[in-house]
């Protein structure tokens, strides 16, 4: 009989990467295994996160990976997504961690900030010393971030930012907000706004009683009469425009990092198979079972392809965000179903937080809805193909 296959590298993709990416990739994963995994059943139990990690993943490059100058890593877009990958093979949670900091933080200080602000904020916040998140989605404004509420009012050399934020990744642990706001009635006038913890008037909750996501915080934003200065508004950037480019640079990385979730659970669930023995004989013998082993790793080699093509276009500037919508519509849909396989897969136990597959499966419902829904990537891609808007 010949040799099992063991990996998920069925297509030797491993062979399309140079040295340095494949380094970097592995000294991710051997971070995730040694230093993340032992803490993660914790956390997602008490719903925390570790953020005593944040000066490691600094160290290592982490957090604003591929942005340039500052103080940020300088990697290229594939290493980012290898990055993302293994982080998120440990838990959606710290992938998302790195993802906001690095693209919804990081990237929009980087890339439409001023001289001063990016001097001042992104060498610490490369670092892990500064926390960052990112506040668009409002309690009544998810999908149609253009009809938020919250507004930006000039008052001499100071803005008044009034409004609520809902659902921000990091909220209550950061030390400054990206805050959205309209300075006008319509969407064309939305500036970004450099809020810092401690501004009279702003303060951040907890979202409690979450299924999903649970190693990672989620929090609701108030903005009573907050006043900055305008030196604390991002220059370079009105209208969605703003949000909406941080976004494309997220979703490429949760293209990457949903490749690292299924890996999980598939390994999870073969591992599982092999061991557990029905009527006699392993349950990875039955046909029903290689099944989804070999549905598992089809989509799982196709993710994969996806998303290094997309980096490689990344790299050569030449990737479009109807690309990235593709690749994280597919790439999260995907590794939502390798979790519900594998989660049958192990019958009873698949409810269990002993085995990493329905955390999983649970954070993935909430990848599938954020960073765009499953929906509008669809409507996205249905307007570029037909040349027509669904979206109203
Ligand atoms: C754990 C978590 C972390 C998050 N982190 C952040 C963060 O850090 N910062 C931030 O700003 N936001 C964050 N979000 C918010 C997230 O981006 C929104 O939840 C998402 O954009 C969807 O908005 P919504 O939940 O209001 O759903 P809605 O927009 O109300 O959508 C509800 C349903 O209607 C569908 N729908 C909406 N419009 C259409 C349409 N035109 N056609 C067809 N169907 C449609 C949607 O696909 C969805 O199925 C986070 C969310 C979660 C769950």
């Amino acid at each position: 009989m010949a040799e099992p296959f063991y990996g998920t590298d069925l297509y030797n993709v491993d062979g399309l990467l140079d040295e340095d990416e494949r380094l970097v990739r592995d000294n991710v994963a051997r971070w995730v295994d040694d230093r993340f995994l032992p803490l993660v059943t914790e956390h997602y139990r008490a719903g925390t996160f570790p953020t005593e990690l944040a000066p490691e993943m600094g160290e290592m490059g982490l957090l604003g990976t591929s942005l340039q100058g500052y103080g940020c890593p300088s990697m290229s877009g594939v290493i980012y997504g290898l990055a993302m990958e293994e982080l998120e093979r440990g838990d959606s949670g710290l992938r998302s961690f790195a993802s906001v900091q690095g693209s919804l933080a990081m990237f929009p200080i980087w890339k439409f900030g001023s001289e001063a602000q990016k001097e001042k904020y992104l060498p610490k916040m490369a670092a892990g010393q500064l926390i960052g998140c990112f506040g668009l989605t409002e309690p009544d404004h998810g999908s149609d971030p253009g009809g938020m509420k919250t507004r930006a009012v000039k008052d001499g050399d100071e803005w008044v930012i009034s409004g609520e934020k809902l659902w921000i990744t990091n909220g209550s642990v950061a030390d400054l907000a990206i805050v959205w706001a309209k300075t006008g009635e319509d969407a064309s006038t939305i500036r970004g706004f450099i809020v810092e913890k401690g501004t009279p008037g702003f303060s951040a909750y907890d979202v409690k009683g979450k299924f999903s996501l649970r190693a990672s915080v989620t929090s609701g934003l108030v903005l009573e009469e907050v006043r900055v200065k305008d030196s604390q508004m991002l220059p370079e950037v009105q209208g969605l425009k703003g949000p909406l480019s941080c976004l494309n640079q997220a979703r490429y990385g949760i293209a990457w990092g949903a490749v690292g979730a299924a890996i999980a659970v598939y390994r999870a669930s073969l591992d599982y198979a092999k061991d557990r023995v029905q009527f006699g004989r392993p349950i990875a013998g039955f046909q029903l079972q290689q099944a989804k082993f070999a549905d598992m790793i089809s989509e799982i080699v196709k993710a994969q392809l996806l998303v290094l093509q997309l980096g490689r276009l990344k790299d050569a500037g030449k990737h479009t965000p109807v690309q990235v919508s593709l690749a994280k519509r597919n790439n999260v849909k995907m590794a939502l179903e390798a979790a519900r396989m594998a989660r049958e897969i192990l019958g009873a136990n698949g409810i269990h937080d002993e085995y990493p597959v329905f955390r999983h499966m649970t954070n993935l419902e909430s990848v599938y809805t954020y960073e765009g829904t499953h929906d509008i990537h669809t409507l996205i891609l249905g307007k570029h193909v037909t040349g027509i808007s669904a979206f109203v």
